[in-house]
Order: C-alpha cells, then sequence, then structure tokens
C-alpha cells in the first residue's frame, strides 16, 4: 500500500507530466470506482489539470474551472500514463483522455478492487481529507504537538501513527521503520512514553519518512512507478534477519490485519511480544 513517501514522489511524478493537459474525456471503467454521484465525471472534459498535491494518504488532482479528483490508491492502485489506443485491461477503473492522444489510466491489479476517486468541487468534502489528522512533515508537527497528541491518550504506538485521524499518510510499513528508528515497541501505550521516548519518536518519524522520500526518488527519478520501493526499510518483512543495530532477529507479530515487524532487544527490551490478532478492535 502506497504511504506518504510512496504519494509524495507519486505526487512529483504526476505533476511533471499532468500540468497543463487538457482532458477531452474521463470514464469509470468498474462500477464503484467513483463513489461521488455528482459532479459527472464528464464534467472533467474542457479542464486542464492545475495542481497534485497530497493529504494524508490522497492524493488530489486539482483542474480548472475549480474541481478535484481525490484518489485514494488503497493497496494496489496505480497510475499509467499510455497512448489512447492501448487496450483498456480489466484492470482500468478510471480512464481520463487527454486532447494529445494520449490517457491517464488508474489501474488496479488483482481480484479485489479497492481504489476510491471523488469528484468534488472542495476536497474538504471526502470524509477521510475532513478528519485527516496532522500532516507530520509540516512545519505545524511540532515535538509539542506530538506530545500533546500522546498525552492521556490510551493507544498503543503502533496506533497513533497508523490512525489517519491523528497522524495522517502513514501506514504499517513506515510505523514499523519509525518505531524501531526511535526504539519504542508497537505496542507500548503512548500515554507512557517519556519525554526523550517523544522526541526519538519525534525525530524518527520525520526522519524516516524525508529519508525515504529521497531514497525512493534518488532510485526511481522521475518515473510513474509501479511498485512501491520498500527494500531499504530494516525490519519490514524482515522477519528472521539480523537487527542493523544489535543483530538480534527481526522478529513479527500480528496487529489487527497486519503484521508488525520489531526487533526484540531494541524495541521490547529482549522480550518477544505476545501475539494477538484483536489488538486494534478493543
Ligand atoms: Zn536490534
Amino acid at each position: 500500500m502506497p504511504e506518504l513517501p510512496d504519494l509524495e514522489i507519486l505526487k512529483e511524478a504526476l505533476k511533471s507530466r499532468i500540468l497543463g493537459r487538457e482532458v477531452v474525456s474521463a470514464r469509470a471503467l468498474r462500477p464503484g470506482i467513483n463513489k461521488t454521484t455528482t459532479p459527472l465525471l464528464d464534467e472533467l472534459s474542457g479542464r486542464a489539470f492545475t495542481d497534485v498535491s497530497r493529504r494524508g494518504k490522497y492524493l488530489v488532482i486539482s483542474l480548472r474551472p475549480t474541481l478535484h479528483l481525490v484518489v485514494h490508491l488503497m493497496l494496489a492502485g496505480r497510475f499509467v500514463l499510455c497512448k489512447s489506443k492501448t487496450q483498456i485491461t480489466k484492470a482500468t477503473g478510471l480512464q481520463i483522455t487527454f486532447s494529445d492522444g494520449e490517457d491517464l489510466r488508474l489501474i488496479e491489479n488483482g481480484s479485489i478492487k479497492l481504489v476510491k476517486v471523488h469528484l468534488v468541487s472542495d476536497p474538504l468534502e471526502v470524509s477521510g481529507i475532513a478528519s485527516a489528522g496532522a500532516e507530520p512533515l509540516s512545519s505545524g508537527f511540532t515535538l509539542q504537538a506530538l506530545s500533546e497528541m500522546a498525552h492521556g491518550r490510551r493507544c498503543h504506538a503502533k496506533k497513533l501513527l497508523t490512525d489517519q485521524r491523528m497522524i495522517a499518510g502513514i501506514g504499517s510499513a513506515y510505523a514499523d521503520e519509525i518505531l524501531f528508528a526511535a526504539r519504542i515497541s508497537p505496542v507500548r501505550y503512548v500515554s507512557t512514553l517519556l519525554g526523550d521516548e517523544l522526541e526519538r519518536l519525534h525525530y524518527s518519524i520525520v526522519g524516516v519518512l524525508s529519508e525515504a522520500i529521497d531514497e525512493i526518488r534518488s532510485r526511481i527519478g522521475n518515473s510513474l512507478f509501479t511498485d512501491d520501493i520498500r527494500d531499504f526499510l530494516k525490519v519490514y518483512r524482515r522477519t528472521g534477519e539480523p537487527c542493523p543495530v544489535c543483530g538480534t532477529k527481526i522478529a513479527e507479530i500480528r496487529y489487527a490485519n497486519t503484521r508488525t515487524y520489531y526487533c526484540p532487544v531494541c524495541q521490547a527490551g529482549g522480550k518477544a511480544l505476545p501475539d494477538r490478532r484483536s489488538w486494534l478492535t478493543r
């Protein structure tokens, strides 16, 4: 699933390709992909793209006169640019045709189709944007802001990082990386974090995300990529491999519907964390 660093790079790549281009037509190829009934996708015709921005895990693609196509790529959504005559595949959910004979298509491989788009006059009409929490790379996301967020809150550190209403844009993979960098257990209650731990957590949130953006950018340049680049991450999907800090084998637990990766020594006082699947639902 694309997270903040992936989406930042995708935003840049889309911007360099679609700004100023005029739409001739737009259509949904999968029923249900478009979550709004008005305005119709036909309203895109004759408008030009003016901006691409990101809020949490949403991309906001803006057009002139004012209209916004808000996209959530969910697990496997991807954009492709291709000639308009290129055959439409079953994976294609949305087709936007430009006046110059190219298409911007939103595709989603796999049998489960989850990608959502909203066509709105104001992005705040999308509930996930209206309720989105702090942007972790914004100037307002200070140590004090994080401390206030954690103060008295009875939830696990991983939940704080992945709850989009608290901090927007982080998913399971980067939450694990951030907690590893901060040497904090994913199931530590955030209300118990001490001053220096909150400082490390804040530093790691900003640092891990910023470094990931730089790394992904250096790897893919300005291409529209099709897979998330995750091989530089230190604990994500590295169960059984040595921790790059202490050499202990990286462990994993189930956390709600996802796997959580951590170092038992660096993050959990040398103990394996219990594997329980219902934490998030309690
Ligand atoms: Zn370690």
